[in-house]
């Protein structure tokens, strides 16, 4: 019986791709099928059920009990045509994965016969068993009845056979236990805050839209080399894996041609994802191979985050049909780039205009300079809870490791806008003279491009990069639910508006014309958030030091990161919103850390199950041969030629016990680290302890395994190598 290993390469070489074929007529014919879009719905419901369900996502009305009734019972119709025989409320908790618990349309009716239903109460309601679902000590376990409620602005889908229907989830006391509730709050105050500063510019706008357009990176690798790896399996990164001699160094991969098996899922999952209404456009291969990028195009910020979350599970079931498994993970393999989920952001109006769109005259560059440089002061107020926002112990071997922005937040503008914003703080302030007004006109806002995309997408290195019409928040990772750092990003920007706001008027209270006292805000802006800005290399340990003078926060590890989330300013933020009061914004703190130190205390195990069960037998079971050689060598050769040729095998003989005994050194001592961090109470001071006490055993017991896997006969190594995962063809 060959070792796993072996198993899983001949797997992989009579793995053949499976074939998928759109259906004839392409996209236009099955685009939002599944979905209850508005199509369905106005030929499904009533005017006046639709009217009410377009007005509540649109305006946030609420929709009474009889206009649900009648919505549910159309959307069980309507379902059922696609086959569904179930219906559940699809939520974010904070696991991270989404939750769906199924409930059957069927109920019994006298007589022993079955009838289908699905009302009102049923489509505003539901009650999973949350008792298991983090909460941060919100909910004691005998009140563990939390609730979810239909979220009407994303639009139900069916996939299977279940009606899945978009919903928030809140404990029974009103406390938000999801990602959905507080992303909402905050589309929301930013609507109300950017609607109002566009006032100063059109009356004509009603409301501001956050849009956003992710883009998803991921590794492909075969299932049968997955499941050999448990490491892989069960934390979604290789813990061990000496790097191939051929890793990323030819830049061959990146844009080149994608496998035959790749493309065949690719297919499949931008028809699934069609169908379900999620606007896939882009696909290529990524830097590291076995690496791949997918980007839709972009939409309302709470759509796009409900698509997202949806995909990264369509993503792993269309996997299985193929043969693979998706890594999210943002590290799964060390020597190669990791994986990031760039978050594309920008607001728009009800009058159809980019807010960080320049336009064609000075009126309409004021509007976007307005918009433009509140971002950069939010950012420069809140960096750090910005970089809290991207916390996660998947994302920290990202953060910095020179393939990724680093864990420094700085904003990247590009030298055009740079200049523009220079010359801007130049002019004197106060009133405004006529010269001053000519100056500010023809020669900063008048001097915007209107197309600026060529020359602000060129810094990759920038963890936050405004990219011609929008800006790109970089530092996501990979796994992220993209409401955290949405949340963060809108909210930091409607309380930055509303101070704007009240800056301004009480300069126009004072007599000031509205355009001095907006410029007269905006110069005092560019000044004080200036450190936040850089246009150099972020990668680069220059930036470091000058990031330290400059006193910008350089976070490294997510426990310590996250206390930016629990800071005075970030309570007061949220709480002045509305966004989230203190109980909701501990209780998320304590379940982060808890996902943290719970993360790593399974790499830990896994780590010293593998050193336990692979690397040290597998190292023995080669050394006994090179002991039986040694002992051959002996009989056959004469004294001095035994002495001579006996080096090699007694030096690797050594070696191996060298090795075998640091490792089991080491894991005995991580196990000792980790009984100590498992006694602390405190959730903070035992995530700490695990990122700075446990963990860095990992790279010492990866060290000496990974000089092994290269000593050791290749026939003999059971994990696969990264070599074999990686360039699957
Ligand atoms: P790249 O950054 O890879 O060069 P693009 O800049 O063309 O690619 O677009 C990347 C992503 O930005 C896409 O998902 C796209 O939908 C999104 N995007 C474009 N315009 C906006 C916008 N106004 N708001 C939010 N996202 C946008
Ligand atoms: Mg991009």
């Amino acid at each position: 019986m060959p070792n796993i290993r072996f198993q899983s390469l001949e797997a992989l070489s009579s793995r053949k791709p499976t074939e998928f074929i759109v259906p004839d007529g392409g996209v236009p014919t099955y685009y939002g099928k599944h979905v209850f879009n508005q199509k369905a719905m106005q030929s499904w419901l009533s005017a006046e059920a639709y009217k009410s369900v377009m007005s509540a996502t649109q305006h946030g009305t609420k929709i009474d009990r009889a206009m649900a009734d009648q919505i549910a019972s159309a959307m069980k119709a309507w379902s059922n045509t696609l086959g569904a025989t179930h219906y559940t409320h699809w939520f974010q908790p904070l696991t991270g994965a989404t939750a769906e618990k199924h409930d059957s349309f069927f109920e019994p009716a006298a007589g022993g016969q079955a009838i289908e239903r699905f009302d009102g109460g049923m489509l505003v309601q539901q009650e999973p068993d949350a008792s298991s679902f983090p909460n941060g000590g919100i909910r004691n376990t005998f009140e563990a009845r939390g609730y979810t409620a239909w979220d009407p602005t994303s639009p139900a889908f069916v996939i299977g056979k279940t009606l899945c229907i978009p919903s928030v989830f809140v404990s029974y006391t009103g406390e938000a236990l999801d990602y959905k509730t507080p992303l909402l709050r905050a589309l929301q105050s930013i609507d109300v805050a950017a609607a109002s500063v566009c006032q100063y510019f059109d009356k004509n706008v009603k409301k501001v839209t956050a849009t956003l357009g992710w883009e998803q990176e991921y590794f492909l690798v075969d299932s049968a080399m997955f499941k050999a790896r448990p490491d892989l399996l069960l934390t979604g990164r290789t813990l061990l894996g000496h790097a191939p001699a051929k890793g990323q160094q030819l830049e061959d991969h990146y844009f080149g041609s994608i496998p035959e098996r790749v493309i065949m899922y690719m297919r499949e999952l931008e028809y699934e994802a069609h169908l379900l209404g999620i606007p896939l456009k882009t696909r290529h291969n990524e830097v590291a191979p076995g690496q791949y990028e997918m980007a839709p195009l972009y939409e309302e910020a709470n759509l796009a985050v409900d698509h997202n979350s949806l995909i990264m599970d369509v993503m792993e079931k269309v996997a299985l049909r193929h043969g693979f498994r998706v890594l999210l993970h943002e590290k799964p393999f060390a020597g190669v780039n990791g994986s990031g989920k760039h978050n594309n952001w920008s607001l728009a109006t009800d009058t159809g205009i980019n807010l960080l769109s320049p336009g064609k005259n000075p009126k309409s560059n004021l509007q976007f300079l307005t918009f433009f440089i509140n971002i950069i002061k939010a950012v420069h107020t809140h960096a750090d809870l910005l970089r809290s926002s991207i916390a996660a112990a998947s994302n920290d071997h990202r953060l910095g490791a020179n393939e990724a922005p680093p864990a420094i937040i700085s904003v990247f503008i590009g030298s055009q806008l740079s200049q523009v914003l220079d010359e801007l703080e130049k002019i004197e302030g106060g009133k405004l003279s006529a010269e001053q007004k000519t100056e500010l006109k023809l020669n900063v806002v008048g001097k915007i491009p209107e197309i600026l995309l060529d020359n602000t997408d060129r810094n990759r290195t920038s963890p936050f990069a405004f990219t011609g019409n929008k800006f790109e928040f970089r530092a996501v990772g990979s796994t992220a639910n993209c409401a955290g750092p949405m949340t963060i990003l809108n909210a930091i920007l409607a309380n930055q508006l509303i101070e704007f706001k009240a800056e301004v008027d009480a300069l126009i209270e004072n007599k000031m014309k509205k355009d001095d006292a907006i410029f007269n805000v905006l110069k005092e802006y560019i000044k004080s958030s200036k450190d936040i800005r850089f246009e150099g290399d972020g990668y680069s340990q220059a930036w470091a030091d000058e990031a330290a003078k400059r006193g910008l926060s350089n976070v490294k590890t997510t426990p310590r990161a996250l206390d930016f989330f629990v800071s005075g300013q970030t309570l007061g933020l949220f709480e002045g919103l509305g966004i989230m009061n203190h109980k909701e914004v501990h209780a998320r703190h304590e379940i982060m850390l808890e996902n943290y130190q719970k993360k790593i205390q399974i790499e830990s195990r896994v780590l010293g199950d593998m050193a336990g069960n692979h690397i040290v037998p597998t190292a023995l079971r080669y050394q006994s041969l090179l002991m039986q050689n040694l002992q051959g060598m002996k009989q056959v050769f004469d004294e001095a030629t035994f002495n001579r040729l006996a080096k090699v095998p007694k030096s690797m003989i050594e070696e191996i016990a060298e090795r075998i005994t640091v490792i089991i050194e080491k894991r005995e001592a991580m196990v000792e680290e980790r009984k100590k961090a498992n006694k602390l109470e405190d959730m903070r001071e035992r995530a700490i302890a695990y990122c700075e006490k446990v963990l860095p055993y990992f790279e010492a017991i990866r060290y000496q395994s990974d000089k092994l896997e290269m000593l050791i006969d290749d026939e003999v190594w059971t994990l696969p190598k990264y070599r074999e995962m990686l360039f699957m063809k």
